[in-house]
């Protein structure tokens, strides 16, 4: 509810092996519109026309930057698409992904979820030896490593290989070259991709809820550490890390079942939906309540107070509607004007919350700003008591790994205990699940968690500017 962590990026390849399909835009274009929720600022799509790569790309949501006209000329067998909400440090129309050069050996076109840690001193180090940059975005340094590596390699895996061992960070990424796509998963898995079919085409997509949206199948998640390769031929692999080692040792982002993914979607052999259901039905093992009604922060916060409800006994109701159609409020950042914000975006059914005593489950509180309006809105409508139950540990620490984030000093839990969060929210009582039980709801998983915005360990390291200021720097 309040103010998110906010995913980054989608992507989403096809390529169609029988090159009989005339929808690969189409397609491409359902795909990153089932990915809107991990970035709203941008979307583009870039098409391997037999070999001439057509694309259009631009800021807003996917549903205005294409029409009909943009997917009726960009045809091709082959193509890789992008949402974004842009990094903190990144602006402008240079950043709208897919990007795409060419190189000595043909034209590549590229589109990342994550991010890279020592992209500064890398595109330092390529500036020295001649290289020329046209943007400011990390993932220009990558094709420019991917493009210099392939003049010593033979192959374009073998141009990346050789890349993923200059770059450190959590990436999903897709790289289009002129007779295949080629989907990367970091050495720790940090960031999702799983691959899929759907008749003669083979696809990439950072989350299967993007394959069930055009009727494909998931064949699997991609590995951590794994290079995989569709071409005409089909899909082959490479495994930079010990296929054995690859899920024993990943460390997937645990914020994607926390909020960032989408419930129907399955990442790394858990069901988002159900990990969340569990998440809810530990948090009220370790934190009951004695209410009325439980209800949920709407809308991620629906899975974890059904299953609050489930394992507490307490009825599970709605209280809280959430105005789909809010897009740009004109208004200031003043505390009134949030208040309003928050208004406008939800609204309490009234007669559902007079004289209860209501239980709220959100997925996490980062900040807290909308959640304490909301407590405020339900008190006003007549709750009689008003306890707020977090289905996550206190976000402590920024994220590095393509998850925006406030700064350190902005994340309340970093400095104040539960009770003077509580107390600034205005919630009865608060209660949040702890580490163990949200790990415990994502059994089954194929991969461990990176859960360092939770514990600050970060298991592929911090940039070199957070410095001094990361907490567990290893
Ligand atoms: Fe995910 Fe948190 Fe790790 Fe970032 S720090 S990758 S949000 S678990
Ligand atoms: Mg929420």
């Amino acid at each position: 509810m309040s103010k998110k962590w906010q995913e980054e990026c989608g992507v989403f390849g096809i390529l169609d092996t029988s090159k009989t399909n005339s929808d690969i835009s189409k397609l491409t274009y359902y795909g990153i519109f089932s990915l809107q929720h991990r970035g709203q600022a941008s979307a583009g799509i870039v098409v391997n026309h037999d070999g001439q790569f057509l694309c259009h790309k631009a800021h807003g949501l996917v549903a205005d930057v294409f029409d009909d006209l943009h997917l009726g000329t960009l045809t091709g067998h082959a193509a890789i698409g992008h949402v974004r909400t842009p990094a903190p440090n990144e602006s402008g129309y240079d950043v709208v992904q897919p990007m795409q050069i060419k190189s000595h050996s043909g034209q590549i076109a590229i589109s990342i979820n994550g991010s890279i840690l020592n992209a500064n001193e890398l595109r330092d180090s390529l500036k020295e030896i001649g290289a020329i940059f046209q943007t400011t975005a990390d993932f220009e340094v990558l094709l420019s490593l991917i493009a210099r590596n392939r003049v010593s390699t033979d192959t374009l895996e073998g141009a990346i290989q050789k890349m993923m061992g200059e770059i450190k960070g959590a990436y999903a990424l897709l790289v289009m070259s002129e007779d295949r796509i080629i989907g990367v998963r970091d050495p720790l898995g940090l960031r999702p991709l799983v691959l899929g079919k759907k008749d003669d085409m083979y696809l990439l997509a950072s989350e299967n809820c993007a394959f069930d949206a055009i009727g494909a199948e998931t064949i699997r998640d991609v590995l951590p550490g794994e290079i995989i390769t569709i071409t005409e031929e089909g899909y082959s692999s490479i495994y930079t890390v010990p296929e054995c080692d690859a899920h024993k040792n990943g460390k997937l982002c645990i914020f994607e079942f926390v909020y960032l993914a989408r419930p129907d979607s399955f990442i790394d052999g858990t069901s988002v939906y159900e990990s969340r259901v569990q998440t809810g039905r530990a948090l009220a093992r370790e934190c009951p309540c004695d209410a009325d009604l439980v209800v949920a922060a709407p809308d991620s916060g629906i899975a974890a107070a059904i299953g609050y409800a489930q394992e507490s006994g307490i009825t599970y109701g709605q209280a809280l509607l959430k105005n789909r159609y809010v897009g740009r409020t004109f208004i200031e950042g003043t505390q009134a004007a949030r208040e309003m914000a928050v208004r406008l975006k939800f609204s309490v059914l009234k007669t559902a919350v007079k004289g209860k005593k209501i239980v709220i489950v959100d997925d996490s509180v980062v900040r807290g700003t909308t959640t304490k309006h909301i407590i405020s809105f339900l008190r006003e409508e007549g709750a009689k008591e008003v306890h707020l139950r977090v289905a996550s540990p206190p976000v402590k620490y920024p994220c590095y790994y393509g998850v925006s984030a406030s700064e350190a000093e902005m994340l309340p839990a970093r400095s104040m205990s539960v009770e003077e969060i509580r107390d600034m929210l205005g919630a009865d009582s608060l209660g949040y699940v702890s580490l163990e039980g949200l790990k415990a709801s994502t059994e089954g998983a194929l991969c461990g968690h990176c859960s360092a915005c939770f514990d600050g360990i970060f298991p592929a390291g911090v940039p070199a500017e957070a410095g001094e200021a990361s907490p567990h720097k290893i």
